[in-house]
Parts: C-alpha cells; structure tokens; sequence
C-alpha cells in the first residue's frame, strides 16, 4: 500500500510517499516513491522541493499561507500528470503523522479517532510549539483525504517504558501527578528504528542485547534500550535537557535562570529563546550551529569553533557512560542522525576516553563509514560500535501500515 507520512512544524511541511505492506516490513524492502519539503509557510514566497525517485528534484516558490494551502500543493505535485507520481489521491491508501508529544497517554502509535485527537490536544501544555502545527497538519489532510486511515505516531511514545527512576525528577512528587511534570524523552521514532537494525548488524534479537543509541542532529539525545526497551534517554520534559545542541544548551543549572534574568534583565521569552535558539555549538562557537562549518573553521584554527566541539564531544562521551553504567552494562554503542552519520571525526572524539569500558574504535572503517550502515569498531572489541542512518519516516509508514492491518506493533 501507498502510505503518505506527514511532518509538519509550524511553518514546515516535510513528506515522503512510501511503498510498503506487512510483507515488504518483513523482507525489508519498502519502497520510497517521493519525498518533498514545504517551507516558509506562512509568506508568500513558501517554497516546496519536490524529488521523485530516480527523477530531478522540482523547485516550487509561491503563496501558500496556511498548512491546508501546503497540503493541497503536495497533493496537486503528487498528482500532477507530468511531474508527480500518482494518477489521484485515491492511490493514497494511508496517512502516518508525526506527533511530537503524547505524553504518557500514548505508549504506542494509534489510528486517528475523535478520543484519540482530543486526547492530543489535551498534551498541547506539554508540547505547546509542537502538538499545534502537528495537529493543523492533521486537520488538513484529513480534510484533503477523507475516508482514509490516519496513524498517530509520537516522539515520545517510546520512551513510555522508562521506570519511574528513570523518568521522575527530584521534585515533589505531587508535581508529577498534579501537571505530568516528568522526563518524557524525544526522538523516539529514531532511537526504535536504530535499535530495531541493531538486530540485523549484531545478529541477535533487540531482547538479548543493551544499546546506546546516539541520534545527532540538529536536536541530539542518546538512548538506553534494554533487552528492547528505552530505559531512558537524556532529553527530559523538554527537548532542551542532556547533550549540547546545534543551538541548544542540554544540561544547566536550574537556579541558573533566575540569575541569568536578573542578570542580563530578561523575561521568561526572551530566557527561553537564549536556551533553544541561541545556545549550544552556536552560541559557544559564535560561528555556526552546523557541524560541518565548525570542523571546517576548527581546521583553520578557530579557537571557539574548537572548543564548541570539544564540549559537544564531552558530554556526549560522559551520557554514553552513563547509560552504560544505568543498564550495568553496553554491548553496542550506534550512531544515527545528520552528525552521526557524517562526522568521523565527532564519533571518535566522543568515544576516546571509553577504551576502560572495552570500546575500541577502527579508525579506518570510521572514516569509511559515511551515511550507510557500517561497523566500525575494531574485530576486539567487546562492545560493537555502528553507524546506522536513521529514517523516521519508514517507522511512521511502518506503523501506520500494521495499524490499518490490525497486526502487533514491532
Ligand atoms: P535534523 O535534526 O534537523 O534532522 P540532521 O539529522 O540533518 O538534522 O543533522 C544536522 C547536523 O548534521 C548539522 O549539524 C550538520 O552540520 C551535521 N552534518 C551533516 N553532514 C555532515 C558532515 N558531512 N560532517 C559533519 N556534520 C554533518
């Protein structure tokens, strides 16, 4: 069947068409058939990038003020008799959405039901800039495709499985049962799908190993998967808790924010924009939150864009210890995301120092791996070290495809 997995942020639609069934799941062999991104919705120069497999990519620039407008363009490109790739939307058999938050309602993905939508909108305090243009997203396209089956899939759904040590924070614990105040952990989607391949590369089922899972993006978490479930992750209420970011801070100092405004006379807006936009290897650096520019401006002797790096390296290879040390133990250590993929030289920073827990990286199969699955940790080792590239849209397709199916959610 024809699944269409929608992302959509609060100015941005980003999509892919996949071609998938319980049989194509099992085989591994799901089909993507086109993917696109709309951004800037909103103005009237939203542009949309459309790429058909094994055709040119298309460049659309016009107006496009709401995400019902973006839906409908992705539509009329998907079906356009030239350049799309179906004949009408009938072809579509199912629509999988992705859902930032689902607080602790949601341990799995859903099909979307008039309880099932409200009980999302009841999570908008715990993810009020994301649950929203998630939500208006889903609005649209069940406009634009009705009679079709909509799934639900939640960042957050599943990381459901941590313990209550792992996931409460050292508040009163009224807090947590008057307003959820707790750890709910993000990039669920990746860690699961990474974890799931783990399978495959290690040759041992999910339940017979522990992993840490490293999604380095823009947004970075790690994850701790024991015997198959998340124990816990290092983004907490927020996305903002853990590792150091493109321009998030991760870890800080909670009295820290009363002094900072004080300090620097800010209001709770203006302290919340320092935190996610203006921190982290940007806000370090002062050059760039993007990997590759602060290598580059490193190798030219930047000092800042180094030691932007060097923090980003630290805290990561501290958090990959600490899940080890929270699961008593690690035999994987896999990398995923824009970072994790790409950046040779950030896996093996972040995991010199880690020898004493019996990680010895291959520093040519390192370099080799770029953007594919690979191991790259020496034949010795005693825990494996792999690249693995993420893909969160085929999970979202995945399930949605099992959940028309009526079968068990892997
Ligand atoms: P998002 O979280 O927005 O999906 P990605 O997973 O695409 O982001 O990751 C973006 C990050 O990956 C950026 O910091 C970017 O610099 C980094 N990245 C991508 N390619 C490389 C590369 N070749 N070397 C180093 N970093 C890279």
């Amino acid at each position: 069947m024809k699944v269409l997995v929608l992302n959509c942020g609060s100015s941005s639609v980003k999509y892919q068409l996949i071609e998938t069934s319980l049989e194509a799941i099992e085989a591994n062999a799901d089909r993507e058939i086109a993917r696109g991104l709309v951004e800037r919705i909103g103005t009237s120069t939203a542009v949309h990038v459309f790429q058909a497999q094994g055709r040119e990519r298309l460049t659309d620039t016009g107006e496009l003020l709401e995400h019902r407008d973006a839906i409908a363009a992705i539509m009329r490109t998907l079906t356009h008799p030239e350049r799309g790739v179906i004949r009408d939307a009938s072809e579509i058999d199912a629509i999988g959405h992705r859902f930032v938050h689902g607080g602790e309602r949601f341990a799995h993905s859903v099909l979307a039901t008039p309880e099932a939508i409200r009980a999302v909108e009841e999570c908008i305090a715990l993810a009020p800039l994301h649950n929203p243009p998630n939500l208006r997203g889903y609005e649209a396209a069940s406009t634009a495709l009705p009679g079709k089956p909509h799934a639900l899939v939640f960042d957050t759904a599943y990381h459901q499985t941590m313990p209550p040590h792992a996931f409460l924070y050292g508040l009163p614990y009224v807090l947590y049962t008057r307003h959820a105040i707790r750890r709910y952990g993000f990039h669920g989607t990746s860690h699961r799908f990474v974890g799931w391949r783990s399978q495959a590369l290690l040759g041992k089922p999910r339940t017979e190993t522990r992993l840490v899972t490293c999604h380095l993006g823009n947004g970075c978490s790690l994850c701790a998967i024991d015997h198959g479930r998340s124990v816990d992750t290092t983004m907490g209420f927020t996305p903002l808790e853990g590792l150091i970011m493109g321009t998030r801070t991760g870890d800080l100092d909670p009295g820290l924010l009363f002094h900072l405004m004080h300090v620097e006379d800010l209001d709770e807006r203006q302290v919340s924009t320092l935190l996610n936009k203006h921190s982290g290897l940007y806000g370090i650096s002062g050059v760039s939150n993007d990997m590759r520019e602060l290598l580059a401006e490193e190798a030219k002797g930047h000092e800042r864009a180094h030691l932007a790096i060097e923090m980003f390296c630290y805290r990561l290879r501290k958090y990959i210890a600490a899940l080890a040390g929270a699961m008593g133990g690690v035999d994987a250590i896999l990398f995923t995301g824009g970072i994790g993929e790409n950046a040779p030289a950030i896996r093996a920073r972040s995991l010199a120092g880690l020898e004493f827990m019996g990680v010895r990286l291959d520093a040519a199969r390192n370099e080799q791996a770029i953007r594919r699955e690979a191991r790259i940790s020496t034949d010795d080792s005693a825990v494996q070290v792999l690249v693995v590239p993420t893909n969160e849209e085929l999970i979202i397709a995945r399930d949605t495809v099992r959940l028309v199916a009526g079968a068990p959610q892997a």
